[in-house]
């Protein structure tokens, strides 16, 4: 059995045996599991207080190839819900995590991204670095505070406020790039980079 099969197969285990809403004994905060610190960013803004956060492809891991785990598929069948980037950022394992979300709450939070808004890389593929593109990660963070609400229903005010609030915070920060960028004159604008992720936003 091929490695990504067998996760697969523990995952699927795991959601027999598991509380089908993954909600939390004992009054502890449910538990949301994200694949990367930027949408941890999200969850933390919009979750707040009313959720435990726990990040599978912590700073320093190349999520384009991580190896996920056994204990990986264990947080994410006793998550509450479970947000990925999509957009093949996540390789093999985003491919473990679509096939679980047939049956228990998992969204890409580039879901609603119009594909005519991304940069095709080649046919078919696109460019998964979108949260260097702060208008269309604002459409992230929409699908963030939605699957939060579909989740939690009764803390929706709650979700929605904060979802609110964090969109102010995006635009207020990228306006505030682009005027100090607006002062650099375009022959002079040069980036350096360690990694091919800037298309987005260039
Ligand atoms: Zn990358």
């Amino acid at each position: 059995m091929k490695f990504c099969n067998k996760l697969l197969a523990v995952l699927l285990l795991l959601m027999l045996v598991a509380c089908s809403s993954g909600k939390p004994h004992g009054g502890s905060r449910p538990l949301v599991v994200v694949t990367t610190g930027v949408i941890a960013d999200i969850v933390e803004h919009i979750g707040g207080d009313f959720v435990e956060i726990k990040t599978l492809i912590v700073a320093g891991s190349d999520p384009h190839s991580y190896k996920a785990n056994e204990n990986d598929v264990i947080d994410i069948a006793r998550a509450m819900v479970t947000f990925y980037n999509g957009l093949q950022l996540e390789g093999a394992f985003g491919h473990i995590i679509e096939r679980a979300s047939s049956t228990i709450p998992v969204y890409a939070v580039c879901e609603y991204i119009p594909s005519n808004k991304l940069i095709e890389v080649k046919k078919g593929v696109y460019d998964p670095h979108v949260w260097l593109d702060p208008q269309l990660w604002i459409l992230a963070v929409n699908r963030v505070a939605d699957g939060l609400v579909e989740t939690d229903p009764a803390n929706a005010v709650y979700y929605r406020r904060n979802e609110d609030a964090y969109i102010e915070q995006i635009i207020a920060v990228n306006d505030s790039i682009k005027s100090r960028l607006d002062t650099v004159p375009p022959e002079k604008r040069v980036i350096v980079s360690a990694h091919n992720a800037f298309s987005m936003s260039m």
